[in-house]
Order: structure tokens, then sequence, then C-alpha cells
């Protein structure tokens, strides 16, 4: 269930990037919304950022809802670029990267040979003068073969997948579908143009950039949306393409939230996917609040577990507009047992922990951490800013000395001799330099969305507030200012204010990707 719902994720970012020769349309999936109707789903990802969109419906005809669902959903299938229409006189719905074709006998869907019906339709020519898509080309070793014929069929399949051996990475991404007969269809054509090497299977085309400023990263295969050019070359009937308004009864789309995560635990943060929203969704854990925000086509949200929050069970709340009642998710907090300390602090370190200085750096901190902004600056994982052993873990319980003072460690502590360089360890803008009673020498890089991280005790600081730092640029040098018992670095990742684990953000996952 859970790599499922990753992937899900993962494709709206991949349909964004992926727009190579054969485009998906400009720019990022805008942040539409898409939410149940009576019998199917209403997307509007898809039309045009006008609000309007198209729908997936199981009716007495055909039932498409049901079966877009089984052959993978929006992962494999894309969005829906087309509404219902009749092809060769069969119900039909074009998605971004497959047609999808009514078989009442079977009661489930085919996929549609989208390029050979391309072919047929007299485009080859144009694909190939305007979209770098190599033209139909029939083998001579096919030539008497019968494909109604298992024996035949399969000499036909072999011949068709020798096509891949061309171009190794094609033939391992190709290959990696085990459903790749129904959902590519066989290879029909090979052709390397130069910066983009491309193949053409009956319902697919894979391209490959060998260039770095080309239409895809480069030397990775990705997939065209075959949908899409189906659309582009008048495939579909024109009324069958235009985004329809969406249903009455949207203000009846039912709120839900999803966690991307399967497991919290203490120091997590949750990434809360929130669908069938029509409007601005706040959620809401406790007192702490966050707004969803578009990220590659879906409305999400993060909210931080503190690592003091009590183990068991806890209600996100979800609120759409003024009025609306929110709508409630129940789910679970898995304890981590973090390890226990007591330290013992020079008098004169000691001194700087009273109750009035700890207020007024909280008062400061709070007026940077609280800051939200709905840009992503960050992009992958995080890296650890400085090398040398992990010393003091996210979370430990500490006792300063017989103060009676309780806390937790809010930061992941890097040992290392003063001098030692540390580096941004994401894209950012710095939103404090300098030097802060008990934490020292301080840099704050803001992330965006509520998301920071922060670098203390430092020796040195080479930034200052408001440079853009990229990942891995020097930032400052280990130090032992502030409150700290020896040279080391404590590095801290807070969302919303609330410390949490920095661990996972430096590992690829649902926060980084
Ligand atoms: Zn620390």
């Amino acid at each position: 269930m859970r790599a499922l719902r990753l992937a899900a994720l993962v494709v709206p970012l991949l349909l964004a990037s992926f727009t190579g020769v054969l485009p998906v349309g400009a720019g990022a999936p805008p942040c539409a919304v898409d939410y149940p109707v009576a019998n199917g789903h209403f997307y509007s990802q898809t039309g045009e950022d006008t609000g309007r969109g198209f729908m997936v419906l199981d009716d007495h005809e055909a039932r498409f809802w049901t079966a877009f669902q089984n052959e993978g959903g929006i992962p494999t299938l894309g969005f829906p670029v087309s509404s219902r229409y009749r092809f060769k006189g069969l119900p039909t719905q074009a998605f971004q990267k497959a047609i999808l074709q009514w078989d009442s006998a079977k009661g489930g869907v085919n996929f549609l040979n989208t390029l050979d019906e391309l072919s047929l339709a007299g485009r080859d020519p144009e694909l190939l003068a305007f979209r770098q898509t190599p033209p139909h080309i029939a083998l001579i070793e096919d030539a008497g073969l019968n494909p109604a014929t298992p024996e035949g069929f399969s000499k036909i399949v072999q011949n068709h997948l020798q096509i891949l051996t061309q171009n190794p990475a094609i033939q391992e991404r190709f290959e990696s579908e085990s459903r790749w007969l129904e959902l590519y269809g066989l290879p029909v054509s090979y052709a390397d143009f130069g910066p983009v090497q491309v193949l053409r299977a009956q319902r697919q085309v894979f391209q490959v950039w060998t260039v770095d400023d080309g239409g895809g990263p480069k030397g990775v295969p990705v997939l065209a949306n075959s949908g899409d050019v189906a659309k582009e070359f008048g495939l579909i009937p024109s009324d069958a393409i235009s985004p329809v308004e969406p249903p009455d009864g949207i203000e009846t789309g039912e709120l839900t939230l999803e966690l991307v995560s399967s497991q919290v635990r203490q120091g997590d943060v949750l990434v809360v996917r929130v669908l069938g929203s029509s409007g601005p969704v706040t959620i809401s854990l406790g007192s702490i609040v966050a707004p969803a925000v578009c990220d590659a086509g879906e409305m999400r949200a993060l909210l931080p577990i503190s690592s003091i929050s009590e183990p068991g069970n806890h209600t996100l709340q979800a609120k759409e507009g003024v009025f609306a009642a929110p709508v409630e998710f129940v789910f679970s907090v898995t304890p981590v047992d973090y390890p226990f300390e007591r330290l013992y602090l020079s008098p004169e370190v000691e001194s700087l922990l009273t109750p009035e200085d700890i207020q007024a750096e909280r008062a400061l901190l709070e007026s940077i951490f609280g800051t939200f902004t709905t840009e992503r600056r960050w992009d992958g994982p995080f890296i650890i800013p400085a090398s040398g052993p992990p010393t003091s873990p996210f979370g430990e319980r500490r006792i300063y000395g017989d103060s009676g003072l309780y806390d937790y460690h809010g930061g992941h502590d890097v040992a290392a001799p003063t001098g030692t360089p540390v580096f941004a360890s994401q894209k950012g803008a710095v939103a404090w330099a300098g030097p802060l009673k008990i934490r020292g020498n301080t840099v704050i890089i803001d992330h965006g969305r509520s998301v920071f991280s922060a670098y203390l005790h430092l020796s040195e600081i080479n930034v200052k507030v408001g440079d853009q730092l990229e990942t891995g640029d020097l930032l400052g040098a280990v130090g032992n200012t502030g409150l700290s018992t020896g040279p080391h670095l404590h590095w801290e990742i807070r969302v919303l204010n609330v410390p949490v684990d920095p661990l996972p953000w430096t590992q690829p996952g649902p926060l980084t990707r």
C-alpha cells in the first residue's frame, strides 16, 4: 500500500518534468482539484486551469471508473484528457498515458494501439517532422507469420523485442514493466536523432536525451504522453477534448485526508494529501495549523509531530472555508525509545540558562521559525552539514545538572574540531545569521513551507540574512559558542517551529522527493 501511494505522488511530477519532444502542455500541472462524483470521479488537473475538467464514470454503457482504478489509476494512466467518446464504434476515453476502449464482452477495457492508429490516420509524416517519432515500419521478419497462432505470435513478439536491443537504456525501462505488452504494445521502430533517441511502440513512445539541455533529463528514458499526442494529432474528436464544467453538487465533494507514510513516529513530519477540496484548506493538529498548498498537482500539508507528543491516537482536522464543518482523520504515533542524559554545565555556562534569557531567545526564534511561505525551495534529500561522528541524537531527554530544568535535544549533533566547515544542508534563504546568547553564533535557513534548518554554536559565520544558498554552500565553521560543552555542530530542522528528527530528511522519500 505504501509503495502504491508513493508512486501516486511521484507521477504528477514526472508528467510535469518530462515533456520531451512530445509535450504534455506548458509548465507544471496546475494544483487542480479532483473529487468523487456519483459513480465516478471528476478531475480538473487537465482542464487548463479553468476549473473545468473530465469525468471518469461507470454507467450502463461502460465502467470506465472501475476499469481506470483496476488498471492502476493515475500512476499508470495519468489524468483523463478527454470525455468519453466513440472510436470505431466503441466507448473510448483518453488518458495522458493511454487510451482505453471498453470491451463489453470481457466487461473491461483494452488499451488502444494509439501510435498504430495515428499511423493508419496518415499522421506519421507529421509525427516525424514535429515530434521526432520514427514512422511505423513493417518488419520483414514478420512476413508469413500468423499472429493468430501461438507460434506465429510468439515469433512476432521475439522479432519486435529485438528492436529494443538498439538502445539498452530504453530496453531496460521497457522490460522493467511487467505489463509491457498491455501498456506499451510491441516495439515498432527506433531512430537515433542525435540529441534524442526514440523508440516507437504500438501504444507508447520512449525517448532518451543525449544532451544536457534537451527536453528531458540526460540519459534517462522517459515516456511520452501518448494520449496527449493522440489529442494533438487529431485522433480524438474535438468535442471530447473540451474540458467540461464540474457536475452540480461540487460542494458535496467529500474532503478526505490521506497520509503518505503509513508509520508515524515521534519526531516525524506528516505529509498529508488533501483530496476532494474545491478551495483553500487548513489542516490542524492541536494548536499546530498548516495550510495545504499545491505540490506537484496535489494539495498537501506538512505537519510536525513533536518528539514529546503522546504516543497513541491523534486527530487531524481539515477545514475548508470558514463555515464548513471540519473533517477529522485519526492516526497513531509510535513512541521512540530516546536516550536520557544528565548534563553538568560549568557555572559560567549554566548562568546562561536564566528564564529571562530563555524566553527572550525563544521569542526571537519563534518570529523566524513561525514564518510560512508557499514556495518550496528544497529539492531532494538534505545533506548532513559537517563531517564528524554523530554524538547526541535528536530527541535525547536531558536534565541540566541539578537545576531541575528538563528539556529534550531538538537537533542532531556532530562532533568536529573548531573551524571544521559547515555547509547548507539544502537550498534556501538565510533567515538569521548572528550571535545568540544560548545558541551561540547561529545560521538559520528558510527552505519554504515553514521548513527551516539551523546551525548552532558556530565559530565563524560566512553568510548574511537574505543570501540565497544552494545545497552544500559554505555557511560557517564549527565552534563552541553559546550553551555548549565542547566544539560541535548542533544541526536542527524545524517545521512550523517544532523541532523534528533531521535524519529522515537526509533520505529520499516523501519529504524530499
Ligand atoms: Zn545539539
